[in-house]
């Protein structure tokens, strides 16, 4: 019989990808912070307007990227952070799979200014499902911009699908505590519809916590620090009066990544129960 099989064109992989990544705009929130993050950024604004379905823009102090690598960071698979299969056994950055910004050109409308400290210009790429419109240096400021617009512009299926922007901006300042909290070193401004919502300056962890949670969480928590050959553990928890009925200030994280797992939750379960009633979480 004939042959049947095709390669898919990249920017129809590019699209099917981003379907994983980017579920909502918190997603892309997440990744455009991490990248921040992993590229040794002291100070991160994020801004989004109509929590993020119009807008979602992060400005970084970090290295920046070179004329080519501005390009190059579009496409799938492509990434500084990985080199060969035994450096997945070494990782110490958020990302290395190279596919985030590959999705997020796929389905929105991208600007990247982008310029590092030693080099004299910056460079700009737009870039639009997937397609380069334009490549050009420009003057920028040291540091890395990404602005995301219209969101799933050429995906209707998903941009029909979004909460409302009440629930889609709890899903994005969720993130964006999820990033903040265990990276109280890095200083956060949080702009949305124009206005300064939150501005973390940087501190330490307990700092970190009431600047974001309220100060009247200061006198309630309690220093939490383990030191084992296996692990070491820091942090702070609630005193048992605090337990509340939610589970949404209850963060984890390992190695400095936000994580949910049953088993660690259940050690906290069980390290209270006696101390508070069924069905309430310590923060
Ligand atoms: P990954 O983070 O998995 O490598 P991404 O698609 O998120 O993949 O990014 C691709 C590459 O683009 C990164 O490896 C990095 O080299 C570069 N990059 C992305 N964001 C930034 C940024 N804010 N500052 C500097 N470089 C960046
Ligand atoms: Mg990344």
């Amino acid at each position: 019989m004939e042959d049947i099989i095709r390669l898919l064109p990249d920017a129809v992989a590019n699209q099917i990808a981003a379907g994983e990544v980017v579920q909502r705009p918190a997603s892309v929130v997440k990744e455009l912070l991490e990248n921040a993050i992993d590229a040794g950024a002291s100070a991160i604004q994020l801004i989004v307007k109509d929590a993020g379905k119009t807008l979602i823009q992060v400005v970084d102090n970090g290295r920046g990227m070179s004329f080519n690598d501005a390009r190059l960071c579009f496409e799938r698979h492509a990434t500084s952070k990985l080199r060969n299969a035994g450096d997945l056994f070494r990782i110490s950055t958020k990302g290395f799979r190279g596919e985030a910004l590959a999705s997020i050109a796929a389905i929105a409308h991208v600007e990247l200014k982008t310029k590092p400290a030693a080099d004299e210009m910056g460079t700009l790429v737009l870039i639009e499902g997937a397609e380069i419109k334009e490549h050009a240096p420009v003057t920028a400021p040291n540091g890395t911009s990404i602005a995301v617009k219209n969101l799933f512009f050429n995906v209707p299926a998903r941009r029909n699908f979004l909460k409302s922007d009440k629930v889609e901006l709890t899903h994005v300042e969720e993130e964006l505590y999820r990033v903040a909290l265990i990276h109280h070193d890095i200083t956060f401004q949080y702009y949305n519809n124009g206005s300064l919502i939150l501005m973390l300056p940087a501190t330490n962890m307990r700092q970190r916590i009431v600047n974001i949670f309220g100060q009247h969480l200061n006198d309630k928590l309690f220093p939490v620090e383990l030191n084992h050959e296996l692990m070491r553990i820091s942090g702070f928890i609630a005193k048992p009066e605090n337990a509340r009925k939610q589970k949404s200030e209850q963060f984890m994280f390992v190695n400095r990544r936000f994580v949910r797992h049953s088993l660690l939750n259940y050690a906290v379960e069980k390290a209270y129960a006696e101390l508070i009633p069924q069905g309430s979480h310590p923060p």
